[in-house]
């Protein structure tokens, strides 16, 4: 009896954190080798990008990104809930959340 085992990518929840662009990627796998989560792991075809194989682990601290040879090869992308900001109407200040310097709380009584 043959027997094979395959490994599947977990699926990109909450969103996708890695992109690999292969027509830029040479497949050098230093993104992998850097990686402290093991989120990647190298192509078994020689050359090709690696797998983002654990997405879900990923802790978005961009070594991958950064230690890249290659120009726009990949690119990583922080979470919505981290993304998310808010403009204000008068000024038309935009804030980001974990930013320096905040915005006042705001001092208006509740409504109702
Ligand atoms: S470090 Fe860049 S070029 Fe090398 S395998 Fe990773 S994404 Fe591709
Ligand atoms: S951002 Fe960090 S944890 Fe996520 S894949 Fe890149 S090196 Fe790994």
């Amino acid at each position: 009896m043959y027997n094979k085992a395959y490994m599947v990518p977990n699926p990109m929840t909450p969103n996708q954190a890695i992109f690999i662009s292969p027509e830029f990627c040479n497949g050098c796998n230093t993104c992998v080798d850097v990686c402290r989560s093991d989120v990647l792991v190298p192509n078994p075809e020689k050359g090709k990008p690696p797998i983002v194989m654990y997405p879900d682990e990923c802790w978005f601290g961009g070594c991958c990104v950064a230690h890249c040879p290659v120009p726009g090869a990949i690119r990583m992308e922080h979470p919505l809930n981290q993304r998310a900001g808010w403009k204000r109407k008068e000024t038309g200040e935009y804030f980001r959340v974990g930013m320096k310097n905040p915005p006042p709380p705001n001092t208006r009584p509740p409504v109702g």
